[in-house]
């Protein structure tokens, strides 16, 4: 399947989840067994050459991509979740949003010091989500191999940032 045929997958939905913001939408992408096949595919012969240990899936959509591309590299997954979402104990980071904060957790022990990490969400716009998730992990004592997302919105910046930040970072379209 072609970055093109694969873009064709993902709906645009206007106006949400605020007026002015055109949201692209993975779910059409997702149920679509040649395009969730070919996402996956695409995203672990990317992943591969690194030899992770490691997966690490963001909320939400980043744990559907992030699991099953666990599964097709041999590794383990962790989510990172939105604060209070985790049942056992935590260790967190606090990271700044346009308009206030918000703060990232996983359970405390599950990415060992040393793990290799690959870093896994639907979509990377300003890359902040992505960055804090990558700063949670180093802070455990992970090395962020790599970010990998479906889709990029190059005109927002987060895989610059990501770059800047010493992370490889690459999307399968934008
Ligand atoms: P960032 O932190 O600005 O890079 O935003 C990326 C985060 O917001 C990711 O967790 C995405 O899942 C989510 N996100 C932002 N815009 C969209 C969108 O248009 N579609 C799906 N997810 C989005």
């Amino acid at each position: 399947m072609t970055p093109d045929e694969l873009k064709s997958l993902v709906r645009a939905i206007p106006d949400f989840p605020k007026p002015g913001i055109q949201f692209r939408d993975v779910t059409t992408l997702l149920a679509d067994p040649a395009g969730l096949k070919a996402v996956i595919d695409g995203l672990a012969a990317i992943a591969r050459p690194v030899d992770a240990d490691l997966v690490v899936g963001i909320e939400a959509r980043g744990f559907i991509l992030g699991a099953a591309l666990a599964v097709a590299l041999g590794t383990g997954f962790v989510p990172v979740r939105k604060a209070g979402k985790l049942p056992g104990k935590t260790v967190g980071i606090d990271y700044v949003l346009e308009y206030g904060t918000d703060r990232l957790e996983i359970h405390a022990g599950q990415v060992p010091v040393g793990a290799r990490a690959i870093l896994v969400d639907d979509l990377i716009a300003t890359g902040g989500t992505a960055l804090a998730a990558a700063q949670l992990l180093r802070e455990q004592g992970a090395a962020v191999e790599m970010a990998l997302f479906a889709i990029d919105l190059p005109e927002l910046g987060g895989m610059n940032a990501l770059k800047a930040d010493g992370v490889a970072a690459s999307a399968l379209m934008d």
